[in-house]
């Protein structure tokens, strides 16, 4: 299993010959989580499964190896206790942090002051830095990736082991890591054996995510997600076929503990041609995984001055729709999957009109993501769409 398959995987960046060694490196390290922490999370999937549940995974676009974890813990901590607050139900805590430095892109190039070069890839690949040293996919950046998400489970372990002092009156809940599972090479290197439930896990986080780009189901990334025993997830964006997911579902999902699969939608405004049509076609496997519901990257726009940007106002409609369509099937929304920072940004608007200003609290090296107030909005419109 920690082979490599030949499966076709996308989005790998062009490593120079330095990567036989960092990944013979990485073998050799502990892992980063273990078995018991994967099947922690599973159990309380487990729970969001039974409708005992829900979930809040957010955190950054692309974390940086710079990042501190103290405001994103307090973030995503203030989310799901608005959550739990407002519906009595338990939220499972998932952090998009804590290994969150790879980014797949949709272009390879892009054009920059200083001409023409290759896209930022994520601090596991180059930097952001526009000269074209900055740009070269650095092999040994994944061994800073492993260092730098070492050091933030760590304050995520730290604060479980020693919640803020006042506490609350409701129990102290666990916070959990995930990212997207991207880089092969990184992945299939810390691919661990799980004493607990047999087979391999993957131990670079608790849940690992396939992306967009790269869920073909012949591809080698769907078939990493299906040799390990973490919990999953698998964004499906407008062009997702029924028959597809359909085979996510059956492969991913089936023959585990329920939870472990979780579908997150990003179908922005064509949510509402699009999802109705899948859970139709999906029929009664529609059952057998956990909806999620990521309402920004399906409404990526570039402001007036080519800055990109997402409109609160779209963002919120596609929450209320996603809840509203699952409910028409007879389905719960699970969870919401949300892009935000504690910094003090404007990268998305309020509404359309917005879309003429430039922004000047703008400090993401990648997509635009919601700050505390909006992102506490967006949550709040779940919440009034009768989400819980
Ligand atoms: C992301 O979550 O940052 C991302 C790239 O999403 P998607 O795969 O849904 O485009
Ligand atoms: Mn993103």
């Amino acid at each position: 299993m920690a082979e490599r398959t030949r499966l076709p995987a996308v989005q790998q960046p062009d490593w120079g010959t330095e990567l036989a060694a960092v990944v013979a490196e990485l073998r050799r390290r502990p892992a980063l989580v273990t078995p018991s922490s994967c099947y922690s999370l599973q159990r309380e999937l487990a729970a969001v499964a039974a409708g005992a549940a829900l979930v809040i995974q957010a955190g950054d676009c692309a974390e940086r190896f710079t990042d501190t974890m103290a405001g994103k813990l307090d973030l995503l901590t203030a989310l799901a206790d608005q959550v739990e607050v407002a519906t009595g139900v338990p939220v499972v805590r998932v952090g998009r942090f804590a290994g969150q430095y790879a980014k797949p892109r949709s272009e390879s190039t892009e054009t920059t002051a200083h001409g023409p070069l290759p896209v930022y890839r994520g601090d596991a690949v180059n930097s952001p830095d526009e000269h074209p040293e900055a740009r070269v996919a650095d092999a040994r950046r994944l061994l800073a990736a492993y260092d730098h998400s070492a050091t933030a489970l760590d304050a995520l372990f730290l604060r479980d082991l020693l919640p803020p002092f006042g506490g609350t009156d409701h129990p102290h809940s666990v916070t959990y890591a995930s990212h997207e599972a991207l880089l092969l090479d990184y992945e299939h290197a810390l691919v661990r054996e799980d004493d607990l439930q047999g087979g391999d896990y993957g131990s670079s986080g608790h849940l690992l995510w396939i992306g967009e780009r790269t869920r073909a189901v012949d591809g080698a990334h769907i078939a990493f997600a299906e040799a390990i025993t973490n919990p999953v997830g698998v964004k499906i964006g407008p062009d997702a076929t029924a028959a597809d997911v359909a085979t996510l579902v059956t492969r991913l999902a089936h023959g585990h503990a329920p939870g472990r699969l979780s579908l997150i939608t990003r179908l922005g405004p064509r949510l509402g041609q699009t999802l109705p049509r899948l859970l139709d076609e999906l029929g009664p496997l529609a059952r057998d995984v956990l909806w999620l519901c990521d309402p920004l990257h399906g409404n990526n726009l570039r402001n007036r001055h080519g800055q990109k940007t997402r409109v609160v106002d779209d963002v919120v409609a596609e929450v209320a729709a996603c809840c509203a369509v699952l409910r028409d099937h007879g389905l719960a929304l699970a969870g919401l999957h949300l892009e935000t920072t504690p910094e003090p940004v404007v990268e998305c608007v309020g509404s359309a009109p917005d879309l003429d200003r430039r922004l000047d609290h703008y400090t993401t090296v990648c997509d635009a993501r919601l700050n505390a107030e909006q992102a506490a909005v967006v949550v709040a419109t779940a919440l009034d769409a009768g989400w819980g």
